[in-house]
């Protein structure tokens, strides 16, 4: 069988994790069957639909790397379903019937009515199995406002049969709409693509995913300096298990591996951290130069930048979070500091008066020992012993580290100082503590 699926987005908002996931696993199957995935542009409702919508979720689907091999708009296929309800009316599987508006009361609509047989309908869903819907309590209903303005449940129908969508992969809050559709599929003598109902996202607690869990536009999540490949691995793992304690699935690794066996029943957990940690996996993957450019980082100094993407690896889960750590607690390795006088000399008791500079001078005198190209470790066992041997009434190491780190930062929060000097080299080092020996002096 030649697999087709699609994602069938309506254009009344911004790409949604949810729509993103269900899109990832159309994409998913029909990759890993040799098969074709098509985007359809739900935008029938004219009101809500906006062409901005649609280039924005058009716009995440290609950043997620979810390339379709053809694109639909439902809105120009209305001289189409306008022509299959005149055949289903002419052959009396439908009706006309004139009736009060529901918006404008007074006003006299002429709605289609589907005649309905009143069977049970039963579906084979390959991700729930058999599913048996009493169909009688549905009556005729509605599958048009008028004759040219198809409803939803009609209009998905006339295009999966004219797309030969053989797949129908969407969120499960749909498996109540699938009897309709099936009815409707009858009257047309469509045949029934397979149908698989894909579990929910939840937040932590369980509770429907929403704003107030955080992001849920696909867009926020990009403009955070999450890697596409991060993103992807993360969400090929909502609802989907391939079955091993594999975690790490690069797109291509996803396509090999899926299965809709692997899809589970119950809800799929929103975890930010889990998120994060894989996003971190990715980004450590990349070269210094690739973090540095798909990080968009930028820095007065390259050469110090490129000093601290092994630290910025260490710590940041986002390039967003790297970018605050160059203007945050890295932002003295690119602009000498002006550190405080009071502030130098806060580790000081009262009874030792002008230990600080005392300190500070012992280690830029150590300074003679270090040398570019040192180790961080290295650099650390050399001056260590010195705030070592400090006693504690005397302030115990803190007393030499705290003025050492400050000195050389001027920041509250900082890298710690052996790390400090190896980026800004012995030279710049010993000036940053000459500079707080004239303040403390001064
Ligand atoms: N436009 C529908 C939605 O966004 C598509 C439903 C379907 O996949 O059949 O939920």
């Amino acid at each position: 069988m030649n697999v087709k699926t699609r994602i069938a987005p309506s254009p009344t908002g911004w790409l949604h994790i949810g729509t993103a996931r269900t899109a990832l696993f159309n994409y998913l199957f029909a990759k890993h069957h040799g098969g074709t995935f098509a985007i359809r542009s739900e935008d029938t409702d004219r009101a809500r639909s906006l062409p901005e919508y649609e280039e924005e979720i058009l716009a995440g689907l290609a950043w997620l790397g979810l390339k379709h091999d053809e694109f639909v708009r439902q809105s120009e296929r209305v001289e189409r379903h306008t022509e299959l309800l005149k055949k289903i009316i002419d052959e009396r599987k439908a009706y006309v019937s004139e009736e009060e508006s529901k918006n404008e009361p007074g006003k006299k609509v002429q709605v289609v009515r589907l005649k309905n047989p009143g069977t049970s309908v039963t579906f084979n869903d390959l991700v729930r199995g058999d599913i048996t819907f009493d169909t009688t309590e549905l009556g005729d209903f509605v599958i048009a406002r008028a004759i040219d303005d198809p409803l939803y449940h009609f209009a998905v129908v006339v295009d999966d049969m004219d797309m030969e969508i053989t797949h129908v992969i969407r969120g499960d809050d749909h498996i109540s709409n699938t009897p309709r559709q099936i009815l409707i599929q009858e009257a047309l003598g469509a045949p029934r693509p397979a149908y698989a109902h894909l579990p929910l996202i939840l937040a932590p607690d369980r509770t429907k995913l929403s704003k107030r869990h955080g992001a849920t536009s696909i867009a926020d999540y990009r403009n955070e300096g999450f890697m596409m490949e991060g993103f992807v691995n993360f969400m090929g793992l909502l609802g989907w298990s391939p079955g091993s304690d594999d975690e790490d699935f690069s797109l291509e690794q996803l396509v090999d591996a899926f299965d809709l066996s692997g899809v589970q029943t119950h809800g799929a957990i929103w975890n930010r951290e889990k998120l994060l940690d894989v996003n971190q996996r990715w980004m450590r993957k990349l070269s210094d130069d690739e973090f540095i450019a798909q990080g968009s980082l930028v820095a007065p100094d390259e050469a110090k930048l490129r000093s601290i993407v092994p630290l910025l690896k260490e710590r940041a889960k986002t390039f967003g979070e790297a970018r605050e750590m160059i203007t945050g607690e890295f932002a003295s390795i690119f602009t000498a500091p002006t550190p405080d006088r009071a502030q130098l000399m806060s580790k000081e008791p009262a009874e030792f008066a002008g230990v600080t500079a005392l300190h500070l001078r012992a280690f830029g005198a150590q300074f003679a020992m270090l040398h570019e190209g040192m180790s961080v470790e290295e650099m650390k066992s050399i001056l260590m012993p010195y705030a070592d041997a400090i006693p504690k009434e005397e302030g115990g190491r803190g007393a030499a580290l705290w003025p050492l780190r400050y000195a050389l930062s001027g920041q509250e929060r900082s890298p710690d100082p052996f790390t400090l000097i190896s980026i800004l080299g012995v030279e710049e080092s010993s000036v940053r503590i000459q500079n707080a020996l004239d303040i403390l002096e001064g």
